[in-house]
């Protein structure tokens, strides 16, 4: 058991993107050529890490891929970015997670994810994370592994007084109530907001009152992520929701750009938890900015170099 101490520890999801770009979608039963094939690195937990640890963190992931190629190259692509695998557990039960991804010449797409290994972490994985868990400052957890191990995950942060960030993406619609209440900051994107709450979430104004309805529900503070237009933080019960408007800029490819803004968010909060959480969103807002800049998921997300000094 390590007894290592990490700043950010990601609970979540690795995925290999295997993509493939072809004239057309093929139909049933067809075989056509294509004419580029990559693989990138992908998952909502991995990416969260993988930025927050390009910004400077101490992080590590706990996460559960194959023992096979793609999960033997996904535990290089984290030593590579400085993340600590000392929780990456392989598995001969199922394949690394992959999502085959065919992109059309209209830039339409069709995907097929097998969440394969990520499906098997469980609370036996959680329970050899606590010695270094309870000297962590910030565990984010997404829902793209077992719903239950996020919520068993956040509720072992809560008890050892961790500061917990809950990005609950890909949003399901009976979302066990305890999420809320283990969630001191509850990130989401405007689909997310909307699918939870159920009201519209097309503008800024209809962010706030989100923002709101998912507050009343029990977490510490709220983020709407709301792409060009930045977001909105709110955070205590009976105060207002603010904007925090981002410069927008043209974006290349906005894959991910939600991770960058978590990743970037869990670093703050580990490495400036004095300073407001509507300076850190300014400041995740300006980190995600310079992803929808550059092609890709991973390969798009800055390092701290890349950055001006005063978001450090
Ligand atoms: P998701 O990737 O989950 O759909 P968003 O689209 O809301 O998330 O983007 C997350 C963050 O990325 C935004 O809050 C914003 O800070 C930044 N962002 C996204 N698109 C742009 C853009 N065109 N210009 C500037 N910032 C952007």
């Amino acid at each position: 058991m390590t007894e290592e101490a990490f700043d950010v520890l990601v609970v979540g999801s690795c995925m290999t993107d295997l993509v493939s770009q072809a004239p057309r979608l093929p139909k049933a039963g067809e075989t056509i050529h294509g004419h580029k094939f990559f693989i990138g690195f992908g998952g909502k937990g991995a990416n969260q890490c993988v930025q927050a640890a390009r910004l400077g963190a101490k992080t590590a992931m706990v996460c559960k891929v194959g023992k096979d190629f793609f999960g033997d190259s996904y535990i290089q692509n984290f030593k590579d970015n400085g993340v600590h695998t000392d929780f990456v557990g392989q598995t001969s039960e199922a394949a690394t997670g992959a999502a085959s991804i065919i992109v059309n010449d209209a830039g339409e797409n069709a995907i097929v994810i097998v969440a394969g290994a990520n499906m098997l972490l469980n609370n036996e994985d959680l329970q050899k994370t606590l010695p270094s868990l309870i000297h962590a400052k910030v565990l984010v957890c997404q829902l793209e592994i077992s719903p239950k191990t996020s919520l068993q995950a956040l509720q072992m942060a809560r008890e050892s007084k961790v500061k917990t960030v809950f990005n609950p993406a890909p949003a399901i619609p009976d979302l066990d109530p305890e999420f809320y209440r283990v969630s001191d900051v509850f990130c989401c994107n405007e689909s997310e907001a909307e699918l939870l709450t159920g009201f519209s979430v097309a503008s800024v104004e209809e962010a706030h009152r989100a923002a709101q309805e998912l507050l009343r529900r029990g977490c510490g503070s709220v983020i709407i992520t709301l792409g060009p237009q930045g977001c909105v933080v709110l955070e205590a019960q009976g105060s207002a929701s603010k904007h925090i408007p981002t410069t927008a800029v043209t974006a290349v490819d906005t894959t991910g750009a939600g991770d960058s803004f978590i990743g970037a968010l869990a670093f703050y909060m580990a490495y400036h938890p004095t300073i407001p959480l509507e300076e850190m969103a300014r400041r995740a807002n300006k980190v995600s900015g310079v992803s929808v800049q550059a092609v890709g998921t991973q390969t798009s997300f800055p390092f701290k170099k890349d950055l001006p000094p005063e978001l450090f």
